[in-house]
């Protein structure tokens, strides 16, 4: 008979405390939250059994404000008022987006764009908090207990400042942000991928208004984004609008009022979605003084969207380009987003990849799953061996140095959270600032870059060029966020910085970047080769002007003429683009200023040693 066990008292463990932590899709048409339970990841219901919330915000005119389906519908009666879509502003400076016509926008905060609205002009970061309580409080209602944590899932290319944004409207909500994730890196764990060994795998997201393709290498637990690319106005919407056209053409309807147009667009994004189902469809329009009925077949809608299916298949084919990656090297192509039902998207997803879409999963739930699941490993619930994701750092970080070339401080693709640090040293002799310039992006030259921050340490104790150390620390956190400090050794002065970017590029601005640097990554070699050979030039002549303006009397004057003569000849020269020719006259000028460096290096001992001993010299 076994033995009973009895615990010392006061000693026996409590029982095991879960702790509430859910997964959220913050997506551009619709939001989702989920949550694991029963170590299943689930997404979680409204009260009318409704998994999605549509990314809308109505202020209504007593105060309130409404969200989801219920400010969907008074979009066509209060457009000004009910904000959709306002994930394409987040984090955006308003100059950027300022010919975004439909709404009325207006410079908020620190330049921020802002939509103005009765309820006073709204961020797209406010927007984002309102959707982020309602899926909290959603959560809460139907988990029946407090939600201690979340993971919010950002697209691939997010910047800097959109992550930023993003955190700060999960703040706003009183949210506490266990993580960001990328949402191709949620989906992929929402299927497991991240429990094979190894491998690289597409992840297509077709939502509403936007089409998303990134290519992940799993490495070592690590998700890498290898290409990101896509088009950020391309989705549902466009499938809509041809089937409109269609409708139009053939009820012989020639111009739509506003009204009309969305109301045609419902019927027409109805039927679309019923055809994943079914092979025919009614269309019937009976309202806003329409009056037709009609039948669409799945084959006449396949050929009417055909033209919207190839531009994502193009731009996969540039996504994989880029990757450096082969078609063949794609072990699986995961489906995501809404517009991933249309079987004829499958079809030919499927074929470009050569390779059956993963389709188990529902394509809307698919990233706060996988959201959920790794909330549910960072908040503590799952035992120890559980691999836990990182993520990777989106854009290289670097800091300006002289010439206007961009060092980078952390590659991209590094894995977070990373502190790197690097020492840099000055430039001219009695240099007392430096300034730091933190610089995102890939290409060599400052001007390709984005900067996100400028900022001065000083007090440097005065010394000749090159004998200050600086060292530059930047932190990014596992949100990919960004600290940087800079610190003067000897003095060990420190000046730090939170970087709050400025307000700079759109999504495509990011991927164009990114596509530019590897591009030009050949042309950005060789420039950055005769930058780093121009500032040696420069930092010759400079030392040779003022060793000359000192010590020239050393000097005969047949020896000063010729070599300023060589002087002026590089200066020419490293105003110029003649690499070779420049690397040449600074060899020579190295060469014929010896002399004179060997006279000043006696004059300056001799000067030492006179009047002293041979002793104390020992
Ligand atoms: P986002 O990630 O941009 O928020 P979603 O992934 O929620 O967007 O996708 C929304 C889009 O999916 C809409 O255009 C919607 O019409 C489309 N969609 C949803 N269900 C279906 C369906 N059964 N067939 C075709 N399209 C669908
Ligand atoms: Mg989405």
């Amino acid at each position: 008979m076994a033995l009973l066990q009895i615990a010392e008292p006061g000693k026996s463990a409590a029982p095991h405390q879960r702790r509430i932590a859910v997964g959220i899709d913050l997506g551009t048409t619709n939001s989702l939250v989920a949550a694991v339970r029963s170590g299943v990841s689930e997404v979680l219901a409204d009260e009318q059994g409704r998994f999605l919330l549509p990314s809308i915000v109505h202020y209504n005119e007593d105060g309130g404000v409404e969200l989801g389906y219920n400010a969907a519908e008074k979009a066509n009666q209060d457009p000004l008022n009910t904000i959709a879509s306002a994930k394409r502003l987040m984090g955006k400076g308003f100059d950027e987006v300022a010919q975004m016509q439909a709404y009325e926008l207006v410079s908020g905060p620190s330049q921020l764009a802002a939509f103005r609205t009765r309820a006073g002009d709204k961020t797209p970061l406010e927007i984002a908090a309102e959707i982020l309580k309602s899926l909290v409080n959603r959560a809460e209602q139907s988990l029946g207990d407090e939600v201690n944590g979340a993971v919010i899932t950002v697209p691939a290319y997010f910047d800097d400042t959109q992550r930023q944004a993003t955190k700060d409207a999960a703040t706003l909500a009183g949210i506490n942000v266990l993580r960001l994730l990328n949402e191709p890196t949620a989906a992929a764990v929402a299927y497991g991928l991240d429990h094979q060994a190894s491998g690289i795998h597409a992840i297509y997201d077709l939502g509403g208004g936007t089409f998303d393709i990134s290519i992940l290498n799993l490495s070592k637990g690590v998700f890498e984004v290898l290409a990101t690319g896509g088009d950020t106005a391309l989705g549902g919407d466009d499938f809509d609008l041809l089937i409109v056209q269609w409708i139009a053409s053939q009820a012989d309807y020639e111009n739509l009022n506003v009204q009309q147009h969305r109301y045609v667009s419902a019927v027409a994004k109805a039927a679309k979605e019923s055809l994943a189902e079914a092979a025919t469809v009614n269309v019937e329009l009976n309202e806003f003084g329409l009056q037709w009925q009609g039948e669409l077949t799945r084959d006449q809608m396949n050929e009417l969207i055909d033209p919207v299916i190839r531009r994502t298949l193009r731009a996969c084919k540039k996504t994989l380009r880029d990757s450096g990656v082969d078609v063949s090297g794609i072990e699986q192509v995961v489906m995501v987003g809404g517009s991933t039902r249309v079987l004829s998207v499958r079809d030919q997803v499927g074929a470009l990849f050569q390779s059956e879409p993963l389709v188990s999963i529902d394509p809307d739930r698919v990233v706060a799953m996988g959201a959920a699941i790794q909330a549910d490993i960072l908040i503590g619930n799952r035992p120890d061996s559980e691999m836990l994701l990182l993520d990777v750092l989106p854009l290289s970080l670097g800091i300006e140095t002289v010439g206007g070339l961009s060092e980078k401080i952390i590659p991209r693709n590094t894995t977070l959270p990373v502190s790197r640090a690097q020492e840099f040293t000055t430039y001219q002799d009695g240099q007392v600032m430096m300034s730091i310039h933190v610089l995102q992006g890939e290409r060599e030259m400052v001007q390709d870059c984005r900067s996100l921050a400028k900022f001065t340490l000083k007090d440097i104790p005065p010394a000749v060029a090159g004998a200050a150390k600086i060292r530059v620390a930047f932190q990014v956190d596992a949100d990919g966020l960004l600290t940087v400090s800079a610190q003067e050794l000897t003095t060990q002065k420190t000046t730090q910085v939170e970087v709050k970017p400025s307000f700079g590029l759109e999504e495509v601005e990011i991927r164009r970047m990114l596509q530019e640097s590897f591009a030009n990554a050949a042309e950005d070699a060789a420039a950055r080769a005769l930058r780093e050979i121009q500032v040696d030039g420069q930092r010759l002549l400079d030392a040779l002007d003022a060793a000359i303006a000192e010590d020239g009397k050393l000097l005969s004057e047949s020896e000063t003429l010729s070599l300023q003569t060589e002087m002026d000849a590089l200066r020419v020269l490293v105003a110029g683009e003649q690499k070779t020719d420049l690397e040449r006259a600074i060899a020579h000028l190295n060469k014929s200023s010896e002399a004179f460096a060997a006279a000043r290096m006696n004059a300056s001992i001799e000067v030492a040693l006179t009047g002293k001993s041979i002793d104390s010299l020992e």
